[in-house]
């Protein structure tokens, strides 16, 4: 019965929620690096997306076919 799971309905605390990066409690308003609770949340973020494309280029790295290579059926 209680509807206070909407953040912005919630009158009794301002308007933070935790940095999706690191989880620190975030004030959205004037935050030039939002989502993230500063620049180097925001970096981080960034960072950890570059190395998903790198691991992704990887999958097509000689070494996994050497892998799947030496397992012959
Ligand atoms: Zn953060």
């Amino acid at each position: 019965m209680n509807q206070a799971q909407n953040p912005t309905t919630v009158t009794n605390t301002p308007a933070t929620y935790p940095c999706p990066r690191c989880g620190t409690p975030t004030v959205w308003q004037n935050n030039a690096n939002k989502p993230f609770c500063s620049a180097r949340c925001k970096l981080i973020d960034l960072g950890a997306w570059a190395s998903e494309d790198y691991k992704i280029a990887a999958q097509d790295a000689p070494f996994s076919d050497e892998l799947m290579g030496d397992d012959h059926i």
